[in-house]
């Protein structure tokens, strides 16, 4: 039997979520950007594409900071009201079964 050069398979090792120094505060913006008019903070979620369900992604301060510039970027003309950023993937139960 060829033998495999190939080292086993591990599962990827998780990123830890970086954690931000208690007296980090954003940046200050370029000039260039516009700034949003936001109705809410921005938000995140992600969604199950096999059953719909929905749920909240926690944002950290760096999160909601690189959304809004992000969402500063818009194209002329447009105005953001609202800025959400959305996953999609398989929740637990639709990939364990009813039990989990
Ligand atoms: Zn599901």
């Amino acid at each position: 039997m060829p033998r495999s050069r190939r080292a086993p398979s591990r599962s990827r090792p998780r990123r830890a979520r970086p954690k931000l120094p208690a007296d980090w505060k954003p940046p200050p913006a370029p000039e260039r950007v516009v700034r949003v008019d936001l109705g809410e903070e921005p938000h995140a979620h992600i969604v199950c594409r096999n059953c719909g369900r929905i749920q909240a992604i926690e944002l950290t301060d760096l999160d909601r900071h690189v959304l809004t510039e992000l969402a500063g970027r818009h194209p002329d003309g447009w105005s953001v009201d609202g800025i959400a950023f959305s996953a999609t993937g398989a929740c637990r139960r639709c990939r364990e079964g009813p039990a989990a």
